[in-house]
């Protein structure tokens, strides 16, 4: 059977979450669910579907101990879907407890690295992104967002990294990369452990949302937690992992670098629409097939948008899977359906996004005073 690939700057394809688990590692949720007292629509669906050390969160959660959730963009675009579905999970682990403070990286110096991307096109995306993640729900007060290419802390602590791992070391993680990519490796493992700095108030778990193609810069983050905790006191971090959203042109994963594949949140509901009405179904060739055999939810990415991001609840993803496989409805009537919902959402979402671009600046300015005033320098 074709192996499984994770890379966090390519192309990943996952066929078995399962098999993911037991290859790499990861824990699967299932056990933690019963301890959240309001699963997210991520738990509830199975779209979360593994963990690393999420017990230590939830701990934290129960005794009202601070936590950190931490995320960041490379801001080489607009928000897509895949950015969303981060950005739900840091927004809906900060609602947990008035206890969780989340950091938020603008990867300015990863989006060079591998997109040529200059720090001042980075910076005007960042505050768009920003507005983004608040349109979805982030508290503001209980947010830091900053940049790599400013944040000291980050890249001193890559440096220091730097003298601790050997290239066999990255190339087992991440295969044969060039060395700007190994350097944003270390530089990111920097963001998930400065929240563990003395300044922001010393070791405490760490969770970080991640898609499943990601997992390659946990690994090497909580290695370096435990290499460097006799000088630090790192406590490795966690980690919540998503499955991957099948592309609406049929392939394993949406992908920024091919637009077709999905949409952005900045996409005029019209534009969004169109990409939806010709992509790509798990239904068959004919009604009649159709009827008589049923759709293939598991393979749709049809299915997914109503699952990850855009039915209403549980139920309503539960009776589109259902009336799929029964055959009784038809792909054409489903993407109507679909589209509807997602008009509606890229509506509401452009008018709240337009109303927090101040507010995503001021976050960047009060965050900078912050970060100064703990000795960024
Ligand atoms: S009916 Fe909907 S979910 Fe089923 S295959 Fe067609 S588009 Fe996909």
């Amino acid at each position: 059977m074709e192996k499984d690939t994770l890379d966090p700057w390519g192309t990943s394809s996952v066929k078995d979450y399962a098999r993911l688990q037991s290859e790499f590692g990861i824990e699967p949720i299932a056990p933690l669910i019963p301890r959240f007292k309001n699963p997210s629509p991520h738990i509830s669906r199975g779209i979360d579907f593994g963990q690393r050390d999420l017990a230590k969160v939830l701990d934290a959660v129960d005794n009202h101990k601070p936590f950190a959730v931490m995320s960041g963009i490379k801001p080489d675009g607009v928000f897509h879907l895949g950015n969303k579905m981060t950005a739900d999970d840091m927004v809906y682990f900060q609602s947990l407890s008035k206890e969780a403070t989340v950091y938020y990286a603008v990867a300015d110096v990863e989006a060079y690295a591998d997109n040529g991307l200059s720090y001042e096109e980075s910076s005007k995306m960042a505050v768009r992104n920003v507005a983004d993640i608040l349109a979805l729900g982030l508290d503001p007060d209980r947010a830091v967002v900053y940049k790599q290419s400013e944040e000291m802390r980050v890249m001193r602590m890559s440096t220091i990294f730097s003298r601790g791992v050997t290239n066999n070391m990255l190339k087992a993680i991440y295969g044969e990369r060039q060395i700007g990519l190994y350097m944003s490796a270390l530089i990111q493992a920097g963001d998930i452990l400065m929240p563990q700095l003395a300044e922001f108030g010393g070791p405490k778990p760490v969770l970080v949302p991640v898609g499943a193609d990601q997992d390659p810069h946990i690994r090497l983050s909580r290695d370096l937690a435990a290499r460097y905790r006799p000088d630090f006191g790192f406590i490795p971090p966690s980690a919540v992992y998503h499955r991957l959203e099948l592309s609406l042109t049929g392939g394993q994963k949406m992908s920024k670098r091919i637009p077709e594949s999905g949409f952005t949140l900045d996409d005029s509901p019209t534009e969004a629409s169109r990409r939806v009405r010709v992509a790509f179904t798990g239904g068959r060739d004919t009604v009649e097939e159709q009827r008589r055999l049923g759709g293939r939810p598991d393979i749709c990415p049809i299915f997914d948008l109503y699952r990850f991001h855009f039915a209403r609840d549980d139920e309503h993803v539960d009776r589109v899977h259902q009336e799929c496989e029964k055959g009784i409805r038809l792909c054409g009537e489903c993407k109507d359906e679909v589209i509807g919902l997602v008009k509606g959402f890229l509506t509401e979402h452009h008018k709240k996004r337009e109303s927090m671009m101040g507010d995503a600046k001021e976050l960047l300015v009060k965050s900078r005073k912050y970060l100064s005033s703990a000795g960024n320098q």
